[in-house]
């Protein structure tokens, strides 16, 4: 097993479960049976936890013997520098979610301006930084929501948003529940 700097391992099991792009490139999903690995959002895997392993980089996926999948060519997304800058972003968000990020922040960390991250992020990963920021607290609130009792507000300003209404408004817009109905329907 891989120690992940940003997740856990059933974090990563969750992420790749739901096919979630917004992760590709952060981490690789590897299966022990087939030996090969994958980007997590691709739709080809689905097998037991007990055969899976996660990898950080493509080289360490490649160096423990796993062959990159045909369908999702994990090992492609490297080969265009630009997605090193995206990569960079998305981990930025990743560490800083919490926070009230403006892209302004964002961009200069990365050292680009704001206007051309922004296109470059639209254009990469069809998402705009700050719909990538707003699903990812989404993904951290289903999450708590899920495993643990925390109230609903504190989870809201946990996962960094700064007010209830748009927690809500982005949390009805990506499941379709209010955290309410969502907490219910687990129990
Ligand atoms: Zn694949």
């Amino acid at each position: 097993m891989v120690v992940h700097a940003t997740f856990s391992f059933s974090e990563m099991v969750k992420i790749a479960e739901a096919c979630d792009d917004s992760y590709d490139g952060l981490f690789f999903y590897a299966v022990k049976t087939t030996g090969i690995f994958c980007r997590p959002s691709c739709k080809s895997k689905s097998p037991n936890k007990e055969n899976i392993t996660f990898f950080q980089t493509v080289a360490d996926a490649k160096r423990a013997g796993f062959r990159p999948c045909k369908r999702c060519q994990p090992d492609r997304m490297h080969f265009d520098p630009k997605w090193d800058l995206i990569n960079d972003t998305r981990a930025y968000i990743q560490r800083h979610y919490k926070e009230n990020m403006t892209l302004k922040q964002i961009a200069q960390n990365i050292g680009i301006s704001p206007y051309y991250l922004s296109r470059l992020f639209k254009q990469y990963t069809l998402k705009t930084p700050r719909c990538y920021v707003e699903n990812l607290r989404v993904n951290k609130a289903v999450h708590l929501l899920q495993t643990t009792e925390l109230s609903i507000i504190a989870i809201c300003y946990e996962v960094g948003f700064q007010n209830v209404s748009s927690f809500y408004q982005a949390f009805k817009k990506q499941t379709q529940y209010t955290p309410q109905q969502y907490r219910k329907d687990l129990t």
